[in-house]
Formats: C-alpha cells, structure tokens, sequence
C-alpha cells in the first residue's frame, strides 16, 4: 500500500558537497532506501563531487559507513547494500576553481535525465551552477536542486535568483524545503482538498487561530558560528513555518499542479500583514542543567540573536480576516515536536445547561514524532448521570494505520529528490516565494535590529521565554503543551 514504486528515468545525479554531513545524514542513506525500494533504474548513477581528495573506493568506502551510521538495521541488506555502492562515482572539484570540471564533464552520459544537487554552502551556489554552464555539463533537460539557506534577506535572495537564472531557467531549479516532503505536510493537502468535510469551516468564520509550532531540544552547539548570522526567524519561520503556513491558508488550487499549488501560497505570503513589535517575542536559552548557553555556543558573550521565536500573524484577505496564525520555533526546549493545531470556534449556541467539560474542536497536524493528525472531539462522557461532555482524539496515527508498512514511508529527503528526477515541481519553492517570504521578514528583522531589541532569556527544557506566553494570554489564548 505504502512502498509503492512509481517508475523513474534512467539518472545522473551529481552531488557537489558529497563528503558533507547532509550527504551522508540524508541524501545517501535516502537515496539507498530508494534503491532497496527499486526505484533506482538500471544504468542510473550517482556521482559524488567534492574538494577532497579521494579515490573512488575511498569515497565508496565513506557512503558505506553513512549507510551503516544512518539506515535501520531492519533495512540494511549486504547485497543491495553493495549493488547500491557499485552505482556510486566521485570526482574531486573545487566550486571556485577550474579543477575536475573537465572529468565530471566526461563523466556525463546522453540521454538520461542530469540532475545536480548543490549540498554545499550557499556561496558557492554561484559559482556551481556558473560553471556547470562553462564547462558545457548542464544540458537543456539538466536539474539543479538548491539546499537552504536561500538568501539571508530579500536582496540576497534576488542576487542568488538572477544568478542562477542566467543559466537554468525557473522549471529547472528545485529549490528544497525538506517539510515540504513530510508526508503529514502532504497529507495536509490531501485532507483539506480531498474531503467535502474539513473546506466549508476552513475559515475566519468558524476557526478561531491556528498554531504552528516546532520545537527543538538541540542548541547550536557546533554551528554556532554560522547560526548566530541567522536565528530562528531566518532559519525557520522565513521558510520551513512559511511553507506551513501557506498550505494552511492557501485557496485550492485548480489543479494539484506546480505552478496551480505554487501560486495559490504566493498569494498567502502577499496577504500577510507587517508584524507589530508587540506582536513578536524573541528568546535566547541560558544555561542550566549542567549545559551551556546560547552565548557560549555563539562565542559572542553579547550575542543578540534569537534561539527562539513566537509571532502573531494576520493573512488580510477574505477568508482568514480575524483569524490569527500563532507561529513559535525554538532550540532548546522541553521536547522535540513539531505541529499544526488548528482551533476551531465554539459551536453558536450550546444546548447542554450542564455543558461542563466543553473543550473546543481542536485539529492537530503532528509533523513529529509520530507523523498523525488528531481530532479532537466533544462526545458524551459515557454512563448514566445526565449528559456531561468529554473531549476525546480521533486519532489517525500513521503508524498505527499503515503497520509494519509505517517503516516504509520514504524520508523527505528521499520523495523530494525522487521529485527532482521525476520533473516534478509541486513540492519545491518557487523564486517569487522565496522572494515575497523575504520581503516579509525582512521588515520584521529591519525593526527589531532598528530597536535593539534584546532575546528574552528562557531556560533550557522549558517552553519558552515568559513573554511568549503572555502573547497568547493577552488574546484569551493559550499555547499547547510543547511534547512528543
Ligand atoms: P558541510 O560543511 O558538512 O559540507 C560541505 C561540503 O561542501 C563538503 O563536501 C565539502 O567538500 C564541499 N565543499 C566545500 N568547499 C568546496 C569547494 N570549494 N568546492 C567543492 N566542494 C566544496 O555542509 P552540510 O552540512 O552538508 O551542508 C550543505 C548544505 O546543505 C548547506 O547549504 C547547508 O546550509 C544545507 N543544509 C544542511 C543541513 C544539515 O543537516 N547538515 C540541513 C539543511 C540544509
């Protein structure tokens, strides 16, 4: 039911940055599964690019160890497992110089679909895809796929946009958003556009707010350098909660079709109202529990950079008016969980005098752990006594509705590159999204950095800052419960 295989081309896919830790984290241990699934074609390569050094053995020998670190044993096969490295290749490149080029150009093959994955840092997103064009190795058919961050505020998103389209056009470039290939993000659009049951109440009219939370337990111990240029509103809210959020909000789409899907979120980013000031909350986690700082990882004792975030956000069009996004991402807190709750209103009028209990609808998207959606339901408190309410989960847990196939729903990593072979852009950002994304951001930054505004300090393993809790309070409001 679950691992069904959808047939791909024949493919080269390059991966520049193929020694680095999302290669070996998740793109080669994605690819493998893919691979185990039989979704790689005969003939079909993948081609390793890196500054190092390497033999191919050598480099081989170093996805075979990614494989064993990051795959289940459960799904670790020693005959897939080499037939899977005998489809690898490596070629030494420097992104900035002219070294390997001439190689990986020799390497190429006609007729099968080219794609390259930039896993490096952004600034040589560049100068990859410049000489890609240069040495004649991107074809008319080539794909590039653009890890984040994409752009550090709206200028710099353009630079990078004009840059890349100087040799790829707009249906050759997947610029990856990783939530976008959770399966409960998906499903999102599944329940929303394929029931009649949920559309009619997805409004301003019948829900009252909606909660988009991701929470973290990590810090930023080990990328503390380049995080403290970013926190969490460039990190997190700017893309992956945006991409959230669109998918809440948006209209549908006439088609589930890239540019229908993709058109239909744009427009979501261009109905956001500017955040006020008292509307955002920023926090930085001390230390506590025997752990460090913030600060201690950012080695700048007077760092103003946000670990945390809460945002009180309004979409100006006709069917959410009046309806506020509440949108929090932290480090450090109390456990590692990621949802969407969707608020719905009191129903208009009650008929129970005795209507203690009385909760409200509640529909909860979890992202993770334990990939679900809940209901929650008011019903009557079972036994004899009079009618008294009770809220219980319709609960949709995908584990426990797909069983052992559970095991098989393909990581993000995986769908998404599947996609890219595939040609299919639906769950990759557009330029103008990332662009309106930024535009809306970067007011938000502008202001707090205008201000001076300080983090609010919270304590590692807690929900948050304080102020963050008042944000909800003072709108009658509470947030739920951060836990796995
Ligand atoms: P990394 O530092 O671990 O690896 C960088 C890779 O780039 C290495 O393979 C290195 O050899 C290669 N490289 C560096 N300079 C080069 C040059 N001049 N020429 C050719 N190759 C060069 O980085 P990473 O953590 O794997 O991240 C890669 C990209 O993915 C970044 O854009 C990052 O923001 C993004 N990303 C990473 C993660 C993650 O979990 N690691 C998550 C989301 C996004």
């Amino acid at each position: 039911m679950v691992s069904r295989v959808i047939p791909v081309d024949t493919f080269d896919l390059v991966i520049f940055g193929g020694t680095g830790d999302l290669a070996r984290r998740k793109i080669f241990p994605g690819l493998y599964r893919r691979f185990l699934a039989g979704q790689m074609p005969e003939g079909s390569r993948i081609i390793g690019a890196a500054r190092a050094d390497l033999t191919e053995a050598a480099f081989r020998a170093t996805v075979r160890e990614a494989i064993d670190e990051f795959v289940p044993e459960a799904r670790k096969d020693a005959a897939v497992i080499d037939a899977f490295i005998g489809r690898i290749g490596y070629v030494s490149i420097d992104a900035k110089g002219t070294g390997g080029w001439p190689d990986l150009r020799a390497m190429m093959r006609e007729n099968v679909v080219r794609a390259f994955y930039f896993s490096v840092a952004p600034v040589l997103f560049g100068d990859i895809a410049e000489r890609l064009h240069e040495h004649g190795i991107a074809d008319a058919w080539s794909r590039i796929v653009v890890e984040k961050p994409f752009g550090r505020d709206l200028a710099s998103a353009r630079a990078l946009n004009e840059t890349l389209a100087k040799h790829f056009t707009e249906a050759q470039i997947y610029r990856i958003d990783h939530y976008l290939g959770k399966e409960t993000v998906q499903n999102l659009m599944a329940v929303r556009f394929a029931n009649i049951l949920f559309e009619p109440l997805w409004k301003a009219e019948y829900i009252d707010h909606v909660q988009i939370t991701v929470a973290e337990t990590v810090g930023v111990e080990g990328r503390g350098a380049y995080y403290d240029k970013s926190g969490a509103m460039r990190d997190m809210v700017q893309n992956h909660l945006m991409q959230l959020l669109c998918l809440i909000a948006m209209e549908p789409p006439y088609h589930f079709d890239p540019d229908a899907v993709r058109d239909e979120k744009l427009k979501v980013i261009r109905a956001l109202d500017a955040v006020k000031p008292e509307d955002i909350v920023r926090g930085q986690y001390l230390a506590g529990g025997g752990q460090e700082g913030y600060v201690a990882h950012s080695e700048n004792p007077a760092s103003k950079t946000e670990s945390y975030i809460a945002l009180k956000v309004h979409i100006s069009n006709w069917r959410w008016k009046g309806t506020p996004f509440y949108l929090r991402t932290g480090k450090r807190l109390r456990a590692r969980a990621s949802e969407i709750a969707i608020t719905f209103k009191e129903p208009p009028h009650s008929i129970f005098d005795d209507a203690e209990g009385w909760r409200e609808n509640v529909l909860v998207i979890r992202l993770q752990p334990n990939e679900g959606m809940n209901l929650m339901m008011m019903i009557k408190e079972p036994g004899p006594g009079g009618m008294r309410l009770m809220q219980v989960p319709l609960d949709m847990a995908f584990a426990d509705a797909l069983g052992a196939d559970a095991e098989d729903i393909p990581d993000a990593y995986e769908r998404l590159i599947m996609d890219v072979i595939r040609g299919n852009q639906t769950l990759f950002m557009r330029g103008d999204e990332v662009e309106a994304a930024w535009a809306w951001a970067d007011p938000i930054i502008q202001g707090w950095e205008e201000r001076g505004m300080k983090p609010q300090g919270y304590d590692p393993g807690s929900s948050g800052p304080e102020d963050a809790l008042m944000l909800m309070h003072k709108d009658g409001r509470r947030w739920r419960e951060i836990r796995e």
